[in-house]
């Protein structure tokens, strides 16, 4: 069986065909459905079930006696596996007990908007070290005032006279001063953490708190990089502003590209039983039966 030539077109954009059986490409694609599945297992249902009726063809089949055909709600491949010896409750779970995994564009967005919740995650915690050393400074000022010049020597060997110069330039700001930039890193730093949290659990208003953070830092981003460039400060601005740009087009911004409503369409087309309907095996259509990863279904009501 050739298991590489999903029926091109028909699965819709963002969900193409049964992940892992296009045909190859020059260049790879990251199928985000099966990273799902290689994590969790695949999201299967009515394993533990006596009895599977035809309403239930479009998540499990029985095949005369053989294996039942569990459909992987996530991947879509279709699994074989021996009814259940000992079965914990009567039928397959109904529609409104189930709760679909995500899938398709929806799917890839949760994972990206993830990865910018990780790195909200890290500018928390090095914002938040950077807050508790400013306060530790304006709690110990004169005493750390005393050990420096105490050590002057020590220090300028060790480090070189510009970290003595900036040491020295830190210790002398005014209590006032420290408190104002302390509080505006905790209060970033707090943001941020606000922002990871909103957008791990995928809500809305994080991407907008995170569109115009990232955009107000992309001024002193710039601004840095007139006085010095580095790597690293050239990595942190490319980042940013794909963020920037990401949160704009893919996730449809201020009415972008249809703004909610194009991103809910989307979703309708990817996730839900409407989506999973459209493409079953000798389904309701009349389209030819798909091969699968893990093998053929056999058709509904066998
Ligand atoms: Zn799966």
């Amino acid at each position: 069986m050739n298991t590489r030539t999903g029926p091109a077109g028909q699965w819709g954009s963002g969900f193409e065909s049964p992940p892992g059986t296009e045909a190859p490409r020059r260049r790879p694609r990251l199928r985000y459905e099966l990273l799902g599945c290689a994590w969790h297992g695949h999201d299967l249902v009515g394993t533990d079930a006596a009895t599977v009726v035809a309403d239930d063809a479009v998540v499990v089949r029985e095949s005369g006696g053989g294996p039942r055909w569990h459909r992987c709600l996530r991947c879509d491949a279709w699994v074989a596996l021996p009814p259940p010896a000992r079965p914990t409750r009567d039928g397959v779970p109904g529609r409104e007990e189930i709760v679909l995994p995500l899938r398709g564009r929806p799917l890839k967005s949760r994972y990206i908007l993830r990865l910018i919740a990780i790195d909200r995650g890290l500018h928390f915690l090095v914002l938040a070290a950077l807050a508790g050393g400013v306060f530790a400074v304006l709690a110990n000022q004169t005493a750390l005032q005393q050990d420096l010049t105490a050590a002057t020597s020590s220090v300028q060997g060790l480090f070189g006279a510009d970290v003595l110069g900036q040491l020295q330039h830190v210790l002398s700001f005014a209590p006032s001063t420290l408190w104002v930039v302390g509080t505006g890193v905790a209060v970033v730093a707090v943001v941020e953490l606000v922002e990871g949290i909103g957008l791990w659990r995928g809500r809305r208003w994080a991407e907008y708190l995170t569109f115009v953070m990232t955009t107000l830092l992309l001024v002193p981003e710039v601004l840095e990089l007139t006085s010095s460039v580095t790597v690293g400060k050239l990595i942190t601005l490319v980042v940013n502003l794909a963020v920037v740009a990401y949160l704009l087009l893919a996730k449809r911004l201020f009415g972008l590209r249809g703004g909610a409503g194009a991103e809910a369409a989307q979703r309708d087309r990817d996730v839900g039983w409407a989506a999973l309907e459209r493409h079953l095996p000798d389904g309701p259509t009349t389209e030819p039966p798909l091969t699968t990863t893990t093998g053929a279904p056999p058709g509904r009501g066998t």
